[in-house]
């Protein structure tokens, strides 16, 4: 992951195809591709670039028609963000699907009925999905130190929230995917075999050598607040763990641990005994933080899945 920077020492700004926030600033509006497959589509994004130099995030969701905590989770980031106090630069494109988001459709493309998700890497000349696959890997992966993909069951699937990325041989690549992991802290993670060929977007970011994780909250066409708040936190929190965003001060380290040996979360301790919640009060812990808190835990703890369980790669990989 480099610390892109421009002479001055500022942030640089580096997909091409989206006009350059100032250093500090946020930019919020559509851009479009010149292909005719696309033609009509205005993808919405959020580019923020900071003032010092530092990695550079693509949030990518949408990618899936049916799937609505992504796409909600990364608007409300994109408008939360303080680019101010980034370092680097995260470009977010909450709706990259958008014929199949219009129509509703689980899976598919309009148009071509293809799954995006099995288009990858795409053809600068051929159907929309091939199209769009090449663009998104050419342009906006192409640009980035790491990208997270953000999808839900789609209309018809109920899915156990989880994350996956894939193994690799890079020390460095494989301490930022598991950054990444914990920092969303959902029940399950799971550690794919190092891709040979993929046809999803994560699997071929990873064979770009670039740090990817797929995140998987929510499903059947459903979304809830909490849902939001959970890929909200999670990306802010991941973005944290790269280095984008300043770290929290210093926190009780074993917080969350003391809830692996418990099996309770520490603030559910404290109300069973009739003590006073100890995630409140003169700590300043919020209900919102202890809740972030527990997630995480939880991810510490939570059983690890791997690729060649009864699950199949193929479908664990890109759903
Ligand atoms: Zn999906």
């Amino acid at each position: 992951m480099g610390e892109r920077g421009d002479q001055h020492g500022a942030a640089t700004f580096p997909w091409s195809f989206i006009p350059a926030p100032g250093p500090g600033e946020r930019r919020a509006d559509y851009f479009t591709w010149p292909d005719v497959a696309l033609a009509g589509l205005r993808f919405p994004y959020f580019a923020l670039r900071g003032r010092e130099p530092g990695p550079t995030v693509l949030v990518i969701s949408g990618i899936h028609g049916g799937e609505y905590p992504g796409p909600l989770g990364a608007i409300a980031l994109g408008r939360e963000l303080d680019p101010a106090t980034l370092r680097g630069a995260v470009l977010i494109l909450p709706l990259v699907n958008l014929p199949a988001f219009w129509a509703r459709a689980a899976f598919v493309t309009p148009g071509d009925g293809r799954n995006l998700n099995r288009a990858f890497p795409g053809k600068p000349a051929g159907t929309i999905s091939e199209v769009l696959a090449h663009r998104l890997l050419t342009e906006a992966v192409e640009s980035a130190d790491a990208v997270i993909d953000l999808h839900s069951g789609d209309i018809f699937e109920a899915l156990a929230d989880h994350t996956g990325h894939f193994q690799t041989a890079d020390a460095t690549v494989t301490a930022r995917n598991e950054a990444m992991v914990a920092a969303f802290g959902l029940p399950y993670a799971g550690t794919y075999p190092a891709p040979t060929a993929s046809l999803s977007l994560v699997g071929n970011t990873a064979l770009r050598g670039k740090a990817a994780i797929i995140v998987e909250v929510g499903g059947n066409g459903l979304v809830s607040p909490t849902q939001v708040a959970t890929v909200q936190e999670g990306v802010r929190e991941a973005l944290r763990a790269l280095g984008l965003l300043p770290r929290h001060p210093a926190r009780r380290a074993d917080h969350a641990d003391r809830r692996c040996r418990t099996g309770r979360r520490p603030r559910d301790r404290a109300l069973a005994s009739g003590g006073r919640d100890r995630t409140r009060g003169r700590g300043g812990r919020s209900p919102r933080h202890a809740h972030r808190s527990a997630r995480r835990a939880a991810g510490r703890c939570g059983r690890a899945v791997r690729g060649d369980g009864p699950l199949s790669p193929d479908i664990a990989r890109g759903a």
